[in-house]
C-alpha cells in the first residue's frame, strides 16, 4: 500500500467504529455518499450552536458573522476547484442542482431548434435527463458519444458527432459506474475548437484527485458536498464569469434581486443572481471544513491510495471463479463494477451487507450505460480515502460467502 497513515485518518470518521449486522462496518460505497470526518460534524455543529443567524441580511453582527463564514466556505470551493474569482462559484444542493442550473439559465438562453447537445454513453442521470429534456422542449437534438467495450470514450465517435449545431459538449470527468476518467482535456480542445462550452460533471473526480477548472479547460464544473465528505444538501457549481454574465436567473425571490416594484425587477450580479432564498449556510461551513480536510490529507495522496486499492481490488476479485470485472478503461478511478455468475448483483449487495460489507448494487443511475454494457445492473464497490487492504480481504470472503450459497 501507499505511505498513507490510513490508521490515523481512519480514527477521523466517527462512523468507522459502528458494527454492522454485529461486524465491524466496511464501508465501500464511497461514490454514492463519502463518509465524514470529525471535523466537519464539528463545524456543523459549531455554527448551529454559536454562529447561526440569517446571512447577508441582518446588520448585527452574529449575522455579519455567519455571512462571512458562507462567502469564505465560496472563497474555500474556489480553491479546491482552481478557479479565478470566488464570483465563479454558485452554491447548489448537489451536482443534480448545478447541472439542472446551467439547463435552465445558461440552455433555455443558448439551445434552440436544430440545435444539439453532446453527452456521452456513460453519464449519469444527472447528467443525461435535464439535456434530454432541454432538448425535447426546444426541438433540439441529444447526441451520445459512444464508448468501446473497455469502458473507453472512443474520441473519434465522439468528434464525428460534433458539428455546427453542436452547442454544448456535457460529460462526467469520472463515471460513476465504471469508474472510467474521461479525456476531458481533449474534450475541451474539441469544445474550444468550436466555440462552445464544455460542462463536466465532477462529482466523482473532485473527491479523488486534484483538479484544476483552468488548467482541464471547463466552462462549467458540478461538485456535491456529500461526495466531498462534507453534509448532504451542499453542492456547487463552477461556472466561467465571462458565461456566468449573460446568464437569466433560473429561480426567483429573496436574496438575489437588486431593485423591485410591483411593475419589474433587476437581479443582483453572480453569484448570487443564482441563489434565491436562502441557501444551507450550515452545509457550507461543513464544506468548507470538508475542503480543509481533503486539501490537508492531500488529494494527491488520496489518488495515489484509491489507485492502490483498486489494483489490489481487481487482483483480489479476479481470483474468484464467475466474476467479471466491468472495464473502466486504462485510468479507471475508485469505482469497480463487477458481475458474478448466476447471481443477481442484488442478492451480491444483500449477502455482503450479512457479512457487514456496503457496496451499491443497481443501475448506479446509468440506465442507458448498463444497456450499452449488456447486463441490467452491475455490483459497485467504490473507495474512500479511509479504506485499507482489510476492507478489500473482507470483501473478497464475502463474495467467497455469496458464491457457497447460491451455488
Ligand atoms: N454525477 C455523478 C457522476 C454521480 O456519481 C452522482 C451521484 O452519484 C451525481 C452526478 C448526482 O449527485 P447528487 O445526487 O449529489 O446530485
Amino acid at each position: 500500500m501507499s505511505a498513507f497513515d490510513t490508521a490515523r485518518l481512519r480514527a477521523d470518521f466517527p462512523i468507522l467504529r459502528t458494527q454492522m449486522r454485529g461486524k465491524p462496518l466496511v464501508y465501500l460505497d464511497t461514490a454514492a455518499s463519502a463518509q465524514k470526518p470529525q471535523v466537519v460534524i464539528e463545524a456543523v455543529s459549531n455554527f448551529y450552536r454559536h454562529e447561526n443567524a440569517n446571512i447577508h441580511r441582518g446588520l448585527y453582527e452574529l449575522s455579519e458573522q455567519a455571512s462571512l463564514r458562507y462567502e469564505a466556505a465560496r472563497e474555500k470551493v474556489r480553491e479546491l476547484l482552481g478557479a479565478a474569482d470566488a464570483r465563479e462559484i454558485i452554491f447548489t444542493r448537489n451536482t443534480t442542482e448545478a447541472i439542472n442550473l446551467v439547463a435552465w439559465s445558461w440552455g433555455r438562453s443558448n439551445i434552440g431548434p436544430g440545435d444539439e447537445v453532446l453527452i456521452t454513453a456513460l453519464e449519469h442521470h444527472a447528467n443525461l435527463v435535464p439535456w434530454q429534456q432541454l432538448c425535447a422542449e426546444r426541438g433540439a437534438r441529444l447526441r451520445v458519444a459512444p464508448i468501446s467495450d473497455d469502458g473507453e470514450l472512443e474520441l473519434d465517435g465522439c468528434e464525428s458527432l460534433l458539428g455546427r449545431q453542436t452547442k454544448l459538449i456535457a460529460a462526467a470527468h469520472v463515471s460513476n459506474a465504471i469508474g472510467t476518467r474521461l479525456p476531458v482535456k481533449k474534450l475541451a480542445g474539441l469544445a474550444q475548437a468550436r466555440g462552445i462550452p464544455l460542462l463536466l460533471d465532477g462529482a466523482q473526480a473532485a473527491p479523488r484527485f486534484p483538479v484544476n477548472v483552468r488548467e482541464l479547460g471547463a466552462d462549467f464544473y458540478a461538485v456535491s458536498g456529500h461526495k466531498l465528505y462534507g453534509p448532504t444538501g451542499i453542492g456547487a457549481l463552477y461556472a466561467r464569469a465571462e458565461l456566468l454574465e449573460s446568464m437569466p436567473p433560473w429561480q426567483t425571490g429573496g436574496g438575489m434581486i437588486e431593485q423591485v416594484s410591483f411593475e419589474r425587477s433587476s437581479f443582483a450580479p453572480a453569484p448570487v443572481r443564482f441563489e434565491a432564498g436562502t441557501p444551507d449556510i450550515a452545509g457550507a461551513v461543513g464544506l468548507a471544513a470538508a475542503v480543509d480536510y481533503l486539501r490537508g490529507v492531500g488529494l494527491a495522496r488520496i489518488e495515489q491510495h484509491e489507485a492502490a486499492l483498486l489494483a489490489e481490488a481487481v487482483l483480489r476479485l479476479g481470483e474468484i471463479p464467475g466474476l467479471r470485472i466491468i472495464a473502466g478503461g486504462e485510468q479507471q478511478t475508485g469505482v469497480l463494477s463487477f458481475v458474478l455468475d448466476g447471481v443477481h448483483p442484488h442478492d451480491v449487495g444483500a449477502v455482503l451487507d450479512a457479512e457487514g460489507v456496503a457496496i451499491r448494487a443497481g443501475h448506479h443511475c446509468a440506465q442507458p450505460l448498463m444497456k450499452r454494457l449488456g447486463v441490467t445492473a452491475t455490483a459497485r464497490v467504490s473507495f474512500g480515502l479511509y479504506n485499507t487492504s482489510e476492507d478489500i480481504e473482507r470483501l473478497a470472503a464475502a463474495l467467497r460467502r455469496c458464491i457457497e450459497i447460491f451455488r
